[in-house]
């Protein structure tokens, strides 16, 4: 007996493992190729010799702790209680499913925008709650007044992707005041706010929920260290939220985890004495810039790119395919893997859309895009 059994594996997982058993350039999961910071490894390497061996505190190496303060501060003139509102989590997947878990009870109403990120409805559906999707508009942009009709008094949370992945979009000013709305409209509401990709935008200015008086009181905003700097697989990732919600979620996260990897969190905690998140934008904007001007030439046309390390693009031109056949064959036939776009809705669609994830070195985004342009 499955408790979820209308999911299988994640696509993240299907493709990465298909781009290495044919020895594709793999542009499919998002996660970097270039060495990380040497100034971070040092620090690693110093920090093994030293005492971070043992389980930190539950909610996270104190350090740590008040540099994401520090930052929160910095980046968005939030001060937080390092002692009540933060939460050192296993990447922001945990965070998200300790999140839900913690909030969302039997038969509660979650709104998830459709596309989302893959792992919102089966966490809520594992929490008995009832996923309701809520179609964005075909540019990408959210059709609020569907969300406020969808709102009622069994609704528990409502959660955003800002940037969204897969399609880069960032939510303007009117957005943010348009949930505002929704949230005033209904107090028992609360926000998960998944900002992982808070520090990679481009022309669009990103406004986080931690800079919203009225909506911060109500959310939980999830962030991403492995996405910041470049360190995916160290999973490292944190929360933020009021110190109700966070009393609440930090109850799961001790049976789930109990505490997070010691010197991934102590090494971070001394890079982020000597880092800017400033520079991370600007270093991928050239990238998202070179591999879009390369993939120019190519028959793929190319979708906006607001924020994010990904670049959606159609495949019209080129095949009738679904995307996930279509992305097979782009394996097995031209050696590139990609992520089919239909995989982040709730009923798969004919858009003809993939995701490439464009955090590669140079070599690597010119050999994949020199492939892609024969197609
Ligand atoms: N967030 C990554 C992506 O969108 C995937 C992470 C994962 O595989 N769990 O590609």
């Amino acid at each position: 007996m499955s408790k979820l059994p209308h999911i299988g594996t994640s696509i993240f997982t299907i493709m990465s493992k298909m781009a290495a058993e044919y020895n594709a350039i793999n542009l499919s999961q998002g996660f970097p190729n270039f060495p990380v910071d040497e100034r971070l490894t040092e620090i690693v390497a110093r920090l093994a010799k030293e005492d971070v061996h043992q389980y930190t505190p539950m909610a996270g190496y104190p350090p740590l702790i008040s540099k994401i303060a520090k930052l929160t501060l910095q980046s968005y003139g939030r001060s937080v209680d390092p002692e009540t509102e933060i939460l050192v989590t296993t990447g922001a997947t945990q965070g998200i499913f300790t999140t839900i878990q913690a909030i969302v009870k039997d038969k509660d109403e979650v709104i998830i925008l459709d596309p989302s990120y893959d792992s919102y409805e089966p966490n809520v559906l594992l929490s008995n709650g009832i996923p309701v999707r809520i179609p964005l508009n075909d540019d990408y942009t959210t059709n609020w007044d569907l969300v406020e009709k969808a709102c009622n008094e069994n609704t528990k949370m409502i959660i955003i992707t800002n940037p969204h992945n897969p399609t880069g979009k960032i939510l303007s000013l009117t957005d943010i005041e348009k949930l505002e709305a929704i949230l005033e409209k209904f107090p028992n509401i609360i926000l998960l706010s998944d900002e992982v990709y808070e520090y990679i935008t481009f022309e669009q200015k990103h406004i986080s929920v931690n800079t919203r008086e009225l909506l911060r009181n109500r959310a939980v905003i999830a962030s991403s260290f492995g996405k910041t700097f470049h360190v995916t697989g160290w999973k490292v990732g944190y929360l933020i939220a009021p110190e109700q919600l966070m009393y609440e979620i930090k109850k799961v996260h001790q049976f789930l985890v109990f505490s997070v990897n010691s010197l991934s969190q102590a090494a971070i905690s001394e890079y982020l004495d000597i880092v800017s998140v400033d520079e991370i934008s600007p270093f991928y904007q050239q990238k998202r810039d070179y591999f879009r001007a390369l993939l120019s030439k190519s028959r793929f046309e190319l979708m906006p790119c607001e924020g994010t390390y990904f670049q959606v693009v159609s495949y019209k031109a080129i095949s009738n395919e679904n995307d996930v056949d279509f992305c097979k064959r782009l394996i097995t036939e031209h050696s590139v893997a990609a992520i089919p776009i239909s995989t982040f809705y709730e009923n798969s669609k004919d858009l003809r859309l993939i995701r490439f994830c464009f955090a590669k070195d140079n070599a690597t985004l010119e050999k994949a895009a020199k492939r892609l342009c024969k197609i």
